[in-house]
């Protein structure tokens, strides 16, 4: 019986997958800049364990935290000595994670016996990645799998290249899944490579668009993270890199590019979830996304697909300074969001060492970042059921974006 025991207690080791029970979200209107440098303050505080979901940038966008259960009675009497009111947006949110996990198995049984790929669920990382064999494998002409070097835990980066013919045609970047908890966003990239083939051939200006340029996807741009987000911890967001002199792991890839780096809205706390890491590039999946960008030399927009909020961006996060194209981004950005329900256009968003300061520095001028669904409802936790509504009204956005740039070369 003993023998029983120890083993169990092994197993709930080696697994040892976080809980979220009775931990909530709360969500704060900000109404003074006062109130907002409260809240910034807070962020710098390490025993209540917050999580930022949102952050406070501006008193025009809300604050969304996940408070630990533990910290509930805390949070809760800052706020009101503080005066600033709140609404909790999540009461559970291990219900929600349950929820999601039921949903997936189920799709899981559903997609074993009928043998297709349910583009409305969440899958694993091997799922992924042997579907986009099978893509490669139904239309080689048009799609080609190509590694671009491995991640800090070994696993393979995957980049699928839609293209027609040429050399080094310009090409247009996207990738999903850099922060691994967004799961909407590498899910809705897997729609949209679907999108591509599908309508290639049928859809006059997609098939122009690629006799003259390439599309290249990076579905999983953080592997190790979205693998750990599965087994681990589903709140994770980070990079799964040893921190030297630290217990913590990880740095957020989207602080980690060379455009302001260490800048503000970074963290220098290697346990922070914003930790910009020991310098620009240090992650290697930033790295070999830098490599390919740069020895290829030719690609003309490059974008890069967030959750949540509902909004569309263009550079600069690290500075308050103008790009020289800014009004052309800006009515672009704003065209493209008026055709999907990107609420706000386009808007600064202060951030350091991100992935489209960098794309738009190097000399890619249509740089963009999306933030897909939702507004805060679910937010990380966006209901499988929303994928393909989501996937859809992105492409609407996307496309408009690329056909502008076929039509603006430079
Ligand atoms: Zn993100």
């Amino acid at each position: 019986m003993k023998s029983v025991w120890l083993l169990l207690v092994l197993v709930a080791a080696v697994k040892a997958e976080r809980t979220f029970v009775g931990d909530q979200v709360f969500r704060i209107h900000l109404q003074s800049q006062e109130q907002l440098r409260v809240l910034q303050s807070l962020e710098h505080e390490e025993e209540w364990q917050l999580d930022f979901w949102l952050h406070p940038v501006s008193t025009d966008l809300p604050v969304d935290i996940r408070v630990p259960s533990s910290s509930l009675s805390s949070m809760k009497e800052f706020l009101l000595t503080h005066n600033i009111p709140f609404t909790i947006i999540i009461e559970n949110l291990q219900e929600l994670i349950d929820m999601e996990k039921t949903e997936m198995e189920e799709s899981q049984k559903m997609e074993k016996s009928t043998r297709s790929f349910n583009f409305g669920a969440y899958h694993t990382l091997e799922t992924i990645y042997s579907w986009m064999d099978t893509l490669v494998a139904q239309y080689p002409h048009l799609v080609t799998k190509q590694e671009i070097g491995k991640s800090y835990e070994n696993r393979p980066m995957y980049v699928l290249k839609f293209s027609t013919g040429g050399t080094n045609r310009p090409a247009i970047w996207i990738d999903t899944g850099i922060h691994s908890r967004e799961w909407v966003s590498p899910a809705t990239g897997l729609w949209t490579a679907n999108k591509i083939v599908s309508d290639f051939g049928s859809d006059a200006s997609l098939t122009s668009l690629l006799n003259t340029m390439d599309i290249y996807m990076l579905i999983l741009a953080n592997p190790d993270g979205y693998v750990y987000t599965h087994t681990n911890n589903r709140m994770w967001r980070k990079t799964r890199s040893l921190n030297s002199g630290s217990s913590c792991r990880g740095v957020d890839p989207n602080r980690n590019w060379d455009a302001g780096f260490g800048g503000p809205g970074a963290s220098t706390s290697p346990c922070s979830d914003s930790y910009h890491g020991p310098f620009a590039h240090s992650e290697i999946e930033v790295k070999n996304v830098v490599d390919l960008i740069k020895s290829h030399g030719n690609f003309k927009s490059f974008i890069s697909v967030h959750a949540y909020s509902q909004l569309l961006m263009y550079p600069y996060g690290y500075t308050c300074t103008d790009v020289a194209d800014k009004a052309e981004l800006d009515s672009l950005g704003r065209a493209a969001a008026s055709r999907n329900s990107l609420s706000n256009g386009t808007l600064y968003n202060p951030a350091s060492g991100g992935s489209i300061d960098w794309s738009y520095d190097t000399g890619i001028k249509y740089s963009f970042a999306f933030e897909l669904r939702d507004t805060g409802y679910y937010g990380f936790l966006l209901p499988s059921n929303q994928i393909i509504p989501t996937a859809t009204e992105t492409w609407l956005a996307l496309k408009h974006i690329m056909e502008y740039v076929r039509d603006h070369p430079y």
